[in-house]
């Protein structure tokens, strides 16, 4: 038995199941808060992406996701507390009709946390973690939202209660029609898969 190779099969999978699940007309909520293109490259070039799901870094950022969501599910009983919650809102925008899927960490009553992991705390919270909380408060009708960051120097946890409006999502889907603005974030590009093949590729 390799540890090694059941974490790469692991990943492997489960990133491989989630592109081949996804239909033309549905968005994830992380399609919405990167670069657009993105959306596209991870249909053209599957293999990228799937590449990029067995890195060192993404799989500590699962496991640190997988053990909060147990611990919390220990600590709160008898709060009505759901882990790795599948939520989709439908809506039309000029014309057609779009999915928006998401998978929630944890909702706990009316609350919904979003857990994140990194090796530093400079600058957090992060504008696209504060607009993700946002879809996911759209998403869900949930009051209020929590954005937890467990760092190596920090742990600290940030409210945020106003969701996205019906417009504002339909404008950040229309930016994933029209593929603008690439990058979304400047410092995107160093940190993004299909950098070595993409012509708006910034630093
Ligand atoms: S390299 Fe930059 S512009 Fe190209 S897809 Fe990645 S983040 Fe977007």
């Amino acid at each position: 038995m390799s540890f090694v190779d059941l974490l790469y099969r692991w990943r492997i999978n489960e990133s491989k199941e989630r592109i081949e699940r996804k239909q033309d007309n549905e968005i994830y909520v992380t399609d919405l808060i990167y670069c657009p293109l993105k959306y596209r490259y991870q249909k053209m070039y599957k293999e990228l992406s799937i590449v990029a799901s067995v890195s060192p870094t993404t799989i500590m950022g699962e496991l640190i996701h997988i053990g909060m969501e147990k611990l919390a599910s220990d600590l709160l009983k008898g709060k009505n507390i759901m882990s790795e919650v599948e939520v989709e809102r439908k809506i039309n925008i000029d014309g057609k009709e779009y999915v928006i899927k998401g998978r929630a960490d944890l909702i706990v009553d009316n609350n919904i946390i979003e857990i994140k992991s990194s090796r530093s705390d400079t600058n957090i919270p992060h504008e696209h973690h504060i607009l993700q909380l946002r879809i996911y408060l759209w998403l869900t009708g949930c009051k209020r939202g929590l954005l937890l960051y467990i760092t190596s120097n920090r742990i600290a946890e940030y409210e945020i209660i106003e969701p996205l409006s019906d417009g504002e999502i339909s404008d950040l889907v229309r930016s994933i029609t029209s593929g603008e603005p690439a990058p979304r974030y400047q410092w995107e590009c160093s940190y993004c898969s299909y950098a070595l093949i993409c012509p708006k590729k910034r630093t």
